[in-house]
């Protein structure tokens, strides 16, 4: 599927992946106690949103509609006003209904749990074929929910990778997805746990504005710190 690719990346990778196990731990990946369809749905309000906006979003869509299909067919300015505290209600609520109509025109329900049986490429340009899902939904939903071999990249595991150097320079996240897969073994359980590892890095240590280059385990690996404090 993905073609060869330096070794001493992949070596990298897998020492960062080491080194992030020992210091936040290894997780089993279990899908995630909430159906492939909701998951969708969140993972689109999730955008650029916080947890709890994009869970209390989610709540009064569903305490308002109560079914998929009433969702879809609901007005679009009502369901933008209940999904307002997600950022971007205006953008989300049109690409929410449009995709749940895809999906239940296509499948005869709002069901997408026959993505378990496709093999990842074709689950990946499926779920991408619809209005508002992009590679990090697409991947979180089928790494998350069927445990396929995948890894969606959030802004921590993009900004992680690229300060170390697993990426080029200005790669940006969408082609980050495919470049960090020719890096990391074709392992489910890698892919998650390398996501939440790197993903908890940047949250609390290579931070966006201030990144703690002096505290961090993993900085002998790390481009970006030889480049400021090594050179
Ligand atoms: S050394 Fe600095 S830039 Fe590199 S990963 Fe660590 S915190 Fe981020």
């Amino acid at each position: 599927m993905f073609p060869e690719i330096k070794s001493t990346l992949q070596e990298k990778a897998m020492d960062m992946y080491e080194i992030f196990l020992k210091m936040y731990g290894e997780r089993s990946l279990k899908p995630t106690r909430r159906d492939a369809m909701t998951e969708l749905i969140m993972t689109i309000l999730s955008h650029r949103t916080t947890a709890a906006n994009e869970k209390l979003a989610f709540t009064r869509m569903w305490d308002y509609y109560g079914s998929w299909e009433a969702i879809r067919d609901g007005d679009t300015a009502k369901l933008t006003e209940l999904i307002a505290p997600s950022n971007y209600p205006e953008v989300k609520a049109p690409y929410i209904k449009a995709t749940l109509a895809k999906i239940i025109e296509e499948r005869g329900e709002a069901n997408i749990d026959f993505l378990e049986n496709l093999p990842v490429d074709e689950g990946l340009r499926w779920l991408r074929s619809l209005t508002g899902v992009g590679i990090k939904t697409a991947s979180l939903v089928l790494l998350f929910n069927f445990s396929k071999a995948i890894m969606p990249v959030d802004t921590h595991v993009h900004r992680v990778s690229l300060r170390t150097g697993l990426i080029p320079p200005r790669t940006s996240a969408d082609k980050a997805h495919m470049l960090l897969l020719k890096i990391l073994p074709n392992e489910p359980h890698i892919l998650f746990n390398f996501h939440v590892t790197c993903l908890r890095h940047g949250q609390r240590i290579c931070t966006w504005n201030a990144p703690k280059c002096n505290q961090c385990p993993i900085n002998h690996l790390c481009d970006y710190y030889h480049q400021v404090y090594k050179s």
